[in-house]
């Protein structure tokens, strides 16, 4: 039965890559790295109830999954090339395992994804997918690198996926901000236009002053961000007050947007390579001395929020 399952999953996502000298049936894939390349690799897990809520669509965990980790290349500024896919399954159940891979290659294939191996086991719920991508030698996005005076960006909006929480929680949420939770997109494109450009960056996935936190740690640097300026979605501003969309833009995760700096010198550029591609960009604040991550209104006043986003094992 697993070897059907992986059949189909097989099936779902066969895609040809020159670089892949064996994909998925051996005991590992052979990947060929292209000279002068790095190759950049990450890996993230989904839990079932944790990482999506109980119910989730199954077409929808199979495309998050994904989603999350080209998230992180996206971070990094690396061209997406192989996945791999571990699956633990309550039980060996085809029609889960069909929508799931329908989701997943919903996302691969434009992006030209090739599953290359992976695992099957049964268990509680949960999915991590390994992902690898290519990155010119010496040209990735790091989080160290920010300098005192650059600006600070956001590709796209902010807060519609903790919006989509918030509102299941209150037993209802708006199909707009529902749709940003369960199939993010990765900001693939902006994360390869700000080579040779941003100074350093990161994903958005705990929360904006937790992430900008990571670059700033990094950095030896503080942050000061204009809330007024952070941008949020239409469907996030009709569905709350004004003081609780600000707060979910601010510390709300599971954006998957990127946050990243650059030099004011590389302003206009950036505006001119970025404002063109989904989700756009907008200018949030400035990079400071010191360590703080903090935030203020437009009178100036500081109004960072106790707690800067999500934390796992946090008390
Ligand atoms: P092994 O026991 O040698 O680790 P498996 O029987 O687990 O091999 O897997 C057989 C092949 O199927 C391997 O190439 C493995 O990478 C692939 N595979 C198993 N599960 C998955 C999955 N969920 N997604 C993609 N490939 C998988
Ligand atoms: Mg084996």
């Amino acid at each position: 039965m697993e070897f059907d399952l992986i059949e189909l999953i097989n099936a779902a996502t066969a895609l040809p890559r020159d670089d892949v000298v064996l994909g998925i049936g051996d005991d590992t894939a052979l990947l060929r790295v292209p000279a002068g390349q790095e190759l950049a690799v990450a890996i993230d897990t989904l839990v079932d109830g944790v990482h999506f809520p109980r119910g989730t669509a199954p077409e929808d965990i199979g495309w998050k999954s994904l989603a999350v980790n080209l998230s992180d290349l996206a971070a990094m500024g690396a061209t997406p090339a192989w996945a791999t896919l571990a699956l633990t399954l309550p039980h060996s159940d085809r029609d889960f395992v069909g929508a799931f891979v329908t989701g997943f290659a919903a996302l691969a294939k434009p992006h030209r994804v090739a599953l290359v191996g992976g695992d099957t086991t049964q268990g509680p719920l949960a999915v991590s997918v390994g992902i690898h991508g290519f990155v010119p030698a010496g040209q990735a996005l790091r989080r160290a690198g920010a300098r005192v005076g650059d600006d600070i960006y956001v590709t796209g909006t902010l807060g519609d996926a903790m919006g989509a929480l918030r509102g299941l929680a209150a037993g209802g949420t708006p199909a707009a901000l529902r749709a940003r939770l369960d199939r993010p997109t990765p900001r693939v494109e902006a994360g390869l236009a700000l080579r040779g450009l941003a100074s350093a960056c990161v994903d958005v996935s705990d929360g904006l002053l937790a992430d900008l936190g990571h670059i700033c740690r990094a950095s030896g640097v503080g942050a000061m961000v204009e809330a007024d300026a952070v941008p949020v979605s239409d469907a996030l501003r009709a569905h709350f007050d004004a003081a609780t969309v600000r707060g979910l833009a601010l510390t709300g995760g599971d954006n998957y947007e990127l946050c990243f700096t650059a030099p004011a010198t590389r302003g206009e550029t950036l505006m001119r390579l970025l404002s063109v591609l989904p989700g756009g960009v907008t200018r949030i604040g400035r990079i400071v001395a010191g360590s703080d991550v903090r935030a203020h209104d437009r009178a100036g006043l500081d109004i960072t929020p106790r707690t800067r986003g999500w934390e796992h094992f946090s008390a």
